[in-house]
């Protein structure tokens, strides 16, 4: 029986795992100067000159010189049952480097306005490689270049707030936020309470947080509906402890699971009698680098602030995007040699921002597993604030702060917060 397929892409590509489980054989050519054998490479193509470079002497080579030495296949992984070609159009006769060159310099002329089919084909049919999708590496930079100034008061359309808690030895990070209809979402603060979580000052400050209301434009007032708190560290017993309190304030303990859309188990009994919800940590990652790359306003779309001299605000700083944006997705492989998705973050670099906004997010699914349409009814309850809207021009409270500041929006307010904390 024999498999042949063009790789097509990455992660998916059934003839990329059949390959990597054979003989992995690729045909090779000896050094017509050093003697030793090497596969032809795509990078070790000059293509200024059209001259392959030997990996071991560095000398180059024309095709014509090159293919005179004779070839051979040779197999990576000799033991394996099963014998596997990988087989290219690089050595083929009938294909010149310079035809290749210029196929190669059209696709990534087409590749650079966003249009990627001609690259794929290259890589997929001329070098029988898995094709990778770019973009899967969301650029700090980016993010922090489109921050915008909010205005006034809470954002328009922000429905719920969530809190996500990341907690470390020596502080606790949080952020805080907005949810609006189809994911769009809006960070509302980010902070890092200094101090150790054995002791009570940092909680102490956590739940300052948790009393805090903020405000529409309109003086109705919004607080956090749920909260969540990781346990993965060395402090389980705290955050047990502290959430065990505050569960009739909906702030749960949770911890990350790895796994592919996973979904939330049901709250179990933990430490201290605590709930603790299970969160399938990887599909909900992959979510949030799919919305962070949105472009457009509107579903999904990650909204983050900056002050309206252009000065940063509510931690939103140059530090807090290089954390939000450590993990990148890598492709790895299981026991079972299936291609997997892992999560990598650069040794040294710090990643507490995008836990934060793991937990924020696992605390909406925590709220309700079919959270699009909890945020619909949402932003219905939500529609309220339209109406007031349109007339208010006056009485702007500050987005956070303990009392509102006009005297005829404080009786609604009232209303409007505990209505929030009902939510
Ligand atoms: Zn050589």
């Amino acid at each position: 029986m024999i498999l042949a397929s063009t790789p097509t892409i990455r992660g998916k590509s059934r003839i990329e795992t059949a390959y990597e489980a054979s003989t992995r054989e690729r045909w090779c050519h000896s050094c017509p100067h050093c003697g030793e054998w090497s596969a032809f490479s795509w990078r070790r193509l000059q293509l200024d000159s059209l001259t392959m470079v030997c990996p071991f002497c560095e000398n180059t080579y024309s095709k014509r010189e090159w293919l005179s030495g004779g070839g051979k296949w040779i197999a990576e992984n000799p033991e394996a049952p099963v014998r596997g070609f990988h087989v290219t159009t690089i050595d083929a006769p009938t294909l010149s480097w310079a035809e290749l060159s210029d196929e190669w310099a059209e696709a990534n002329r087409r590749a650079k306005s966003g249009d990627y089919a001609a690259l794929k084909t290259f890589i997929n049919t001329r070098l029988a490689e898995t094709w990778e999708q770019p973009g899967e590496v969301v650029e700090g930079h980016a993010l922090e270049a489109r921050r915008e100034i909010y205005g006034e008061g809470l954002p328009d359309g922000v429905c719920i707030l969530t809190m996500g808690v990341d907690v470390q030895d020596d502080r606790l990070a949080y952020e805080v936020v907005g949810w609006g209809l189809g994911f769009e979402s809006w960070g509302i603060e980010y902070g890092e309470l200094w101090g150790s979580p054995r002791q009570g000052d940092v909680w102490n400050r956590l739940d300052d947080i948790l009393a805090r209301s903020w405000f529409w434009r309109n003086g109705k007032a919004l607080r956090i509906s749920t909260t969540a708190v990781d346990t993965g560290g060395h402090m389980s017993t705290q955050v047990y402890t502290y959430c065990k309190a505050r569960e009739p304030r909906r702030v749960y303990a949770v911890k990350g699971q790895a796994g592919d859309k996973l979904p939330m188990t049901r709250p179990g009994k933990a430490g201290m009698n605590a709930r603790l919800f299970m969160v399938g940590v990887d599909g909900i990652k992959q979510d949030i680098i799919t919305w962070l790359k949105r472009g457009n306003h509107g579903e999904g779309y990650c909204h983050f602030p900056i002050g309206e001299g252009g000065e940063i605000i509510n931690g939103y700083d140059t530090a807090y995007f290089d954390m939000l944006t450590a993990e990148k997705r890598v492709l790895t492989q299981n026991k079972r040699g299936f291609n997997v998705y892992t999560w990598e973050k650069p040794a040294g670099r710090r990643n507490e921002a995008f836990d934060c906004r793991v937990y924020a997010r696992a605390a909406l699914r925590i709220m309700s597993n079919r959270d699009d349409q909890l945020l619909k009814r949402q932003h219905a309850l939500a529609g309220w604030v339209a109406p007031v809207l349109k007339g208010a021009k006056k009485s702007v409270p500050s987005m956070a702060g303990g009392k509102p500041k006009t005297k005829n929006s404080s009786n609604r307010n009232i209303q409007a917060a505990s209505r929030a904390v009902t939510l």
